[in-house]
């Protein structure tokens, strides 16, 4: 495997904000693609090797969602890593974008300090980072290679955002065991319970969906979280 510096595309109208982006990311040696509006975001998503989207949901001519939307429709950026850029309060939008595929989300104002550690803590996932020791999995049909990063059920291959991915992998590897929604954002998103449930559920859901038989194994225990149940026997 080459090691290539990440490419990131930051999506954003407000000029300051973009070239604020811009210098940071740039300055902690990131290649930085920027794009002032949602079809010129599709454009260079499409057209160059973009490694993680940092996307504004509010946005002319096609807003953040329609963006995570057709990004996750094109099987060249089904799986890539985006961070939504949301207003803070408006948890409204930040569940559209999760229903829409994206990984996750920050506050605006944002802190650039904390910007920039999720930032590496989702290319540090996506490339199965320390905390993902490689092993291939299978239960029942349905096969996790972690390395690869690549589930299959009954041999049809599964398209999973790094995200889902983390989340399946490690309920996966931690069978019959409630963890809480605050549980879960800790391990898997790696940071600290911010009073938001829904992103959780969100991933949840669509994961499940996703799995088909499989996705049932992942129970719901009502008012505490969630566990992996594998099929017995
Ligand atoms: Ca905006």
């Amino acid at each position: 495997m080459t090691v290539e510096t990440p490419r990131i595309l930051v999506v954003e109208d407000e000029p300051d904000l973009r070239i604020l982006l811009d210098r940071h990311l740039d300055s902690a040696g990131y290649r930085v693609s920027l794009a002032e509006d949602g079809i010129e975001a599709l454009e260079r998503a499409w057209a160059e090797p973009v490694d993680l989207v940092l996307l504004d949901l509010m946005l002319p001519h096609l807003d953040g969602i329609e963006v995570c939307r057709r990004l996750r429709q094109d099987e060249r950026t089904a799986r890539l890593p985006i961070i939504m850029l949301t207003a803070k309060n408006d948890t409204a939008d930040r569940i559209r974008g999760f229903e829409v595929g994206a990984d996750d989300y920050i506050n605006k104002p944002f802190n650039l300090q904390e910007l920039m550690l999720r930032v590496a803590a989702v290319l540090r996932r996506r490339d199965g980072g320390d905390d993902f020791p490689s092993r291939a999995i299978g239960i029942d049909g349905l096969r996790l290679d972690s390395h690869s990063r690549i589930v299959t059920v009954d041999d049809v291959e599964i398209d999973l955002t790094a995200r889902e991915f983390d989340l399946l992998y490690f309920l996966i590897n931690h069978p019959n065991r409630v963890f809480s929604r605050a549980d879960l954002l800790r391990h898997v998103w790696d940071y600290d319970y911010t009073g938001y449930d829904r992103t959780v559920d969100a991933h949840v859901a669509r994961l499940r969906r996703k799995l088909g038989r499989s996705g049932g194994w992942i129970e719901t225990e009502w008012g505490i979280g969630y566990k992996f149940r594998p099929p017995s026997g």
